[in-house]
C-alpha cells in the first residue's frame, strides 16, 4: 500500500485555521483595528455594509507596509511582531500570532492599499481565497487601506450560520467599543451602510467613555488608580448608585487588551457587594498594566484570555483599589450641590456651579477607606447639616464646623443642645426634615441599620467588642445544623457583642448581647440571624464577616411604626451622616431621598 499522509496545501490550512480566528464579521473587525493600533495610528476609519457582509474597510495611518512585506503579510506565521520564542512574554502588541491576514485572505476577497510614509510608491494587492490574483505599485496616502469583501464567498456554511443583520452589527460594535474604548489617544470613526455612527476624537479615558456610553456618564463615574510594583489599575468605576439591572458597561483590560476573565470580574463585582441593590450590575473600565513576562495571553486563538502568574495577587489589588475608590466617594455633598468628587478630574464642573465655593475641605477626605475600620468617622456628626440647613446656608463649613458637638446616641435622649434643624416623623416610619434645596426624607429602620452595620464592621476589624450583661442568662436549643453553623460564629458573634457559652452539642447559653438587642425572645433573634445569614450565604456569597454584620444590623434596626421623640430622630441623622455611605442601607436599599422645593413647586402649579 502507498503512504496516505499529505500536508494540507496552504489554502486549505488557512481555510481551517481561519475558522477558529474569524467566525463572524466581528472577528475580522477586532483584526483590522488591531492591526491598525499596532501599527502605530492616530486615525482609525471603519467602514462596514450590510453588517460586515459585503465590506469591512479598515482605514488607517499607521507605519503602512513596504512592497515585500505587504505580500508577506498574508502568509500564514508572518508577522513582524515577534521573531523567537522569548518574545512570546515580552508582547506589547495586539497582534503577535500572524494569522489574521492569512485567515482573512482564505475566505474572502481582499484589497490592500499601503505606503510607508518614506515611500513614494504604495503597494496595491487583490487576494481571493489565498490566491493573489493582481500585485501593483499605486499611489495612496500614508499607512494602511485594507478592505475585506464578501466574507465566508467560498464557505456557504460559515455564511449561512451568520445571524441577522442586526446582531452581527451588535457584535462589530462591541469590538469597536473594546478597541475604542481603551485608545483614547487615537481617532476613530464608525460608518455602516453609508451613515456615520461614532466619531471619536483623541482625548483623555473619561472623555472616550462619555463619547461611546453618552454623556450622563460624565456625572457617574469614579476614578481608580492604584500603582505597585508589579501592576497598575486604573480607570473608572461606575458610582453605585447608577448601577444597572442588566450586564451592561463592563470592561477589563490587560495591558490595553480586552479580556474576559470571570474570577477577576468577580473581583470587581465583590467590592460593591452590599452597596448594590439586589440583581444590580456595575459598570466598569479597567486597565490593568503588567509586564508581560507576568501573563500569557497565547492561550486562545483569539487572545480574549490570559493567565496571570499570581491570580489570587491580582485578585486582591483589583478589589482594593475598586473598594478605595467607592470609599473615597463620599456622597453627600453632591445631594446638595452639583459637584462631583472625582478628585480632580471634574474641576470644570466646580466653576460651572454658580454657588459660591464652598465644598471640599470636610466631606472630602482623599485618603479615606472606610474599609479599613480604624479610619472610620473622620466625618464629624454634625457636618452634614452645613450642607442641608437652610439657616447656615449663608455660612462657611469652616465657621460652622467649629463647633464640636459631640456624637449623640439613640439611647442617650437627654441630650439639650438646641436643634439647628426640625424634625417630623411620618407614618412612626419616615424622617421628614429640611435641606437646603427642599425636603429630605429618611427611612428611619434602613438608617439605623446602616449605622449598625458599619458600626459592627468596624468592630470586627479592630476585634474589640461591647457587650451588655444579661440580666438572666438565657439557655436556648438548636437544631443540629443551626447549632454547628452557631458554633462557626461564635468567635465573630463574641466582637460583635454576643457573648454565648456552648452548653453540649446543640445548647447554647446567652450571658450578653450588643447593646440595643432585643430581649424577648433571643432564641427566635438568633434563629432569624441565622436563617437570613444561611440566605445571604447562597444567594449573595457574601464573606462571612461582611454578611454577619449585614445580617445583625438588619435584624437589630429599630423598625418601622416606631414613633421617635425629635432628639431621637436628631441624634439618628447625627449619626447616619457620620457614616462612610449614609444614602445606602447595607441590602442596597435606598436610604433616603432629597426632594428639590421646585419640584414641590410644580404641585402649585
Ligand atoms: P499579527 O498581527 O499577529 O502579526 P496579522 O496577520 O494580523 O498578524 O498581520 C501580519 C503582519 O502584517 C503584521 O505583523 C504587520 O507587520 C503587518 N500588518 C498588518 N496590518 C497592518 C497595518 N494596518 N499596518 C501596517 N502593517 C500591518
Ligand atoms: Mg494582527
Amino acid at each position: 500500500m502507498t503512504d496516505i499522509i499529505k500536508l494540507l496545501p496552504d489554502s486549505v490550512a488557512n481555510q481551517i485555521a481561519a475558522g477558529e480566528v474569524i467566525q463572524r464579521p466581528a472577528s475580522a473587525v477586532k483584526e483590522l483595528l488591531e492591526n491598525a493600533v499596532d501599527a502605530g495610528a492616530s486615525q482609525i476609519d471603519l467602514i462596514v455594509r450590510e453588517a460586515g457582509k459585503t465590506l469591512i474597510q479598515v482605514i488607517d495611518n499607521g507605519c503602512g507596509m513596504s512592497e515585500t512585506d505587504a505580500r508577506m503579510s498574508f502568509e500564514r506565521h508572518a508577522t513582524s511582531k515577534i521573531s523567537k520564542a522569548d518574545d512570546l512574554f515580552a508582547i506589547r502588541t495586539k497582534g503577535f500570532r500572524g494569522e489574521a491576514l492569512a485567515s482573512i485572505a482564505a475566505i474572502a476577497q481582499v484589497e490592500l492599499k499601503t505606503r510607508r510614509l518614506e515611500d513614494e510608491w504604495g503597494t496595491m494587492i487583490h487576494i481571493e481565497g489565498s490566491v493573489l490574483t493582481e500585485q501593483q505599485i499605486c499611489q495612496c496616502a500614508a499607512g494602511t487601506n485594507i478592505a475585506i469583501k464578501n466574507l465566508f464567498f467560498n464557505v456557504p456554511a460559515r455564511r449561512n450560520f451568520l445571524k441577522s443583520p442586526q446582531a452581527e452589527l451588535r457584535h462589530i460594535l462591541d469590538e469597536f467599543f473594546r478597541v475604542s474604548l481603551i485608545h483614547p489617544d487615537i481617532g476613530f470613526v464608525l460608518v455602516h451602510n453609508d451613515k456615520e455612527l461614532y466619531h471619536l476624537y483623541s482625548g483623555n479615558q473619561k472623555q472616550r467613555i462619555v463619547a461611546l456610553f453618552g454623556q450622563v456618564y460624565n456625572e457617574r463615574l469614579l476614578p481608580v488608580y492604584q500603582k505597585t510594583d508589579i501592576i497598575s489599575i486604573e480607570g473608572f468605576v461606575g458610582k453605585p448608585e447608577f448601577s444597572r439591572k442588566t450586564r451592561g458597561e463592563q470592561y477589563f483590560f490587560v495591558n490595553r487588551r480586552f479580556i474576559k476573565h470571570p474570577y477577576l470580574h468577580h473581583a470587581i463585582e465583590n467590592a460593591f457587594q452590599e452597596l448594590l441593590p439586589k440583581d444590580n450590575y456595575p459598570s466598569y473600565f479597567l486597565n490593568i498594566s503588567i509586564d508581560p513576562a507576568e501573563i500569557d495571553v497565547n492561550i486562545h486563538p483569539t487572545k480574549t484570555e490570559v493567565n496571570f502568574q499570581d491570580t489570587k495577587l491580582v485578585y486582591a489589588m483589583l478589589h482594593g483599589a475598586v473598594r478605595k475608590s467607592i470609599g473615597q466617594h463620599n456622597l453627600t455633598p453632591t445631594l446638595d450641590f452639583d459637584l462631583s468628587p472625582d478628585h480632580g478630574i471634574d474641576f470644570g464642573d466646580i466653576s460651572r456651579a454658580d454657588r459660591p465655593l464652598r465644598m471640599p475641605s470636610i466631606t472630602v477626605n482623599k485618603q479615606f477607606n472606610p474599609f479599613h475600620g480604624t479610619e472610620h468617622t473622620t466625618a464629624r456628626p454634625s457636618d452634614w447639616r452645613v450642607f442641608f440647613d437652610s439657616e447656615s446656608a449663608g455660612q462657611l463649613p469652616e465657621e460652622r464646623a467649629t463647633d464640636e458637638v459631640k456624637p449623640a446616641k439613640l439611647d442617650e435622649g437627654q441630650d439639650n443642645r438646641p436643634l439647628v434643624n426640625n424634625f417630623m416623623q411620618i407614618q412612626q416610619s419616615y424622617i421628614l426634615t429640611r435641606v437646603r434645596s427642599g425636603i429630605m426624607l429618611i427611612d428611619q429602620h434602613l438608617a439605623h441599620a446602616r449605622i449598625l452595620y458599619e458600626r459592627f464592621m468596624l468592630q470586627l476589624s479592630e476585634m474589640k467588642s461591647s457587650s451588655q450583661q444579661e440580666l438572666f442568662p438565657v439557655t436556648i436549643q438548636l437544631n443540629p445544623a443551626d447549632a454547628s453553623l452557631l458554633k462557626e460564629l461564635l468567635n465573630d458573634l463574641g466582637l460583635l457583642g454576643f457573648n454565648i457559652g456552648e452548653l453540649g452539642t446543640q445548647s447554647f447559653v446567652i450571658h450578653g448581647t450588643p447593646a440595643g438587642f432585643d430581649h424577648t425572645d433571643p432564641m427566635a433573634q438568633l434563629e432569624t440571624i441565622l436563617e437570613n445569614f444561611k440566605r445571604n450565604q447562597v444567594d449573595l456569597q457574601l464573606d462571612k464577616k461582611l454578611n454577619l454584620a449585614k445580617t445583625i444590623a438588619l435584624n437589630m434596626a429599630l423598625k418601622a411604626n416606631k414613633p421617635l421623640t425629635e432628639q431621637e430622630m436628631s441624634a439618628l441623622v447625627d449619626e447616619l451622616f457620620a457614616c462612610q455611605v449614609p444614602e445606602t442601607a447595607p441590602d442596597g436599599r435606598k436610604i433616603l431621598a432629597v426632594i428639590p422645593l421646585k419640584d414641590l413647586l410644580l404641585n402649585l402649579k
